[in-house]
């Protein structure tokens, strides 16, 4: 049975659903537009083999509202959208199939603009770059925004202390163990900061050889994959998957914090609410790993100001990530709800926001 779109729970009020096809590259995407209502909707281009297009549709929308909810937390003057082309990202990408992708963006006129996600590399979005300008993530010219997990591992880094500071009354992470799941690029940073930070770190990897290297220089215990879960640890640093706070895992965990990068963290809602419960301080997500969007972000706006990349935007833009975290904590113990409901609920109400100066200037007009 064929799902319809205007009935799909995850249509979620989308502004625009849009599908393309190039019949000589074999270009099959969709590009979802959730909101613009706070600016142009940004959002990575996804390249995935999915087993059909209805599964294609039902993760580009999940993925594009999840953008403008990160995009309003991490006060951007962007709205949400997301990208998905269908296809095998190791045997399906060709130059000519990315400029037909980037045809197809430069028509929506600047109502989206794509950037890298996973499949999608910096290379393809270049590709892209030649026929449209809607297209962010660049590592050439004056306001390219380069790799953003620098970034990334920054704001998790000092959402950490922020959570030390609540629960430990201290400044620093000394006498604090955090794992750390997936040591690539914001993990490997990140593990940096911490160590630097006085935290003892337990880490592990599937990449072994790398996972040797940060160890080495961090002075971690390795451990294997699967063994994370069970680390007597303070904080559990999720960077490599989605979906690893579940059932599976919750009752193994011991931890009395849940910082990480990872997109996604919770395989469902309810997960957040028994954190909650359980006295676990989870932060949220989308919230905590929001640095990298920002970086991104500031390529919009050097484009949009003729500037160049402005790491003292990016660094105000970030203080203000943290402000919105600890708002999330404070409401969080006063409201008695769980972290992840308080972080949706300033999302929306700054989405709505907009959305109503948005009419109240049409009206105007
Ligand atoms: P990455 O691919 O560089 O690093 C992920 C690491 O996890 C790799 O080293 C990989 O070997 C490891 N890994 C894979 N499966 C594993 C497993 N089962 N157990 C342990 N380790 C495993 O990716 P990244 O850019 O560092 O991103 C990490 C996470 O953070 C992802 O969920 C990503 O979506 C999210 N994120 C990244 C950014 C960014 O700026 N890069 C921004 C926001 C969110």
């Amino acid at each position: 049975m064929g799902m319809t779109l205007f009935d799909s729970p995850s249509f979620a009020n989308h502004e625009g659903v849009h599908a393309f096809f190039d019949e000589k590259t074999g270009l099959k995407a969709i590009v979802a537009v959730h909101s613009t209502a706070r600016g142009p909707a940004c959002g990575g281009t996804r390249m995935w083999n999915y087993a059909s297009s209805a599964e294609a549709l039902e993760d580009v929308l999940r993925l594009s509202k999840g953008m403008s909810y990160k995009n309003a937390v991490a006060d951007l003057e962007m709205g949400g959208g997301k990208s998905v082309i269908i296809g095998d990202s190791r045997t399906q990408k060709t130059p000519e199939l990315f400029q037909a992708f980037g045809r197809a963006v430069d028509q929506l006129g600047g109502v989206y603009y794509a950037a890298e996600d996973v499949g999608v590399s910096v290379d393809d979005i270049a590709q892209a770059r030649k026929v449209t300008p809607y297209v962010l993530g660049l590592n050439d010219g004056p306001e390219a925004s380069g790799d953003p997990s620098p970034v990334t591992a920054e704001g998790v880094y000092r959402a950490t202390l922020a959570v030390a500071r609540r629960l430990w009354k201290q400044d620093d992470l000394t006498g604090l163990t955090v794992a750390v799941q997936g040591i690539g690029h914001v993990g490997g940073y990140l593990a940096d900061k911490l160590a630097k930070a006085g935290a003892r770190l337990v880490m592990t990897d599937v990449n072994t050889a790398l996972l040797a290297e940060v160890a080495a220089r961090t002075n971690a215990e390795i451990v294997a994959p699967d063994a994370i879960y069970d680390v007597k640890a303070d904080i559990y640093a999720p960077c490599a998957l989605g979906a690893t706070l579940n059932p599976q895992t919750l009752d193994r965990l011991t931890v009395k914090a849940v910082v990480g990068a990872a997109n996604n963290q919770l395989a469902t809602p309810d997960i957040g609410e028994t954190l909650f419960q359980r006295g676990v301080l989870y932060a949220p997500d989308y919230v905590v790993n929001g640095g990298g969007i920002i970086n991104v972000a500031s390529e919009l706006r050097a484009r949009q100001m003729g500037g160049a990349y402005d790491a003292a935007w990016v660094e105000s833009k970030l203080a203000r990530l943290m402000e919105t975290f600890d708002e999330v904590l404070d409401r969080s113990a006063s409201e008695n709800r769980p972290t992840h409901q308080i972080a949706d609920a300033i999302a929306e109400a700054r989405i709505k926001a907009a959305a109503e100066q948005k009419q109240d200037a049409r009206k105007a007009a």
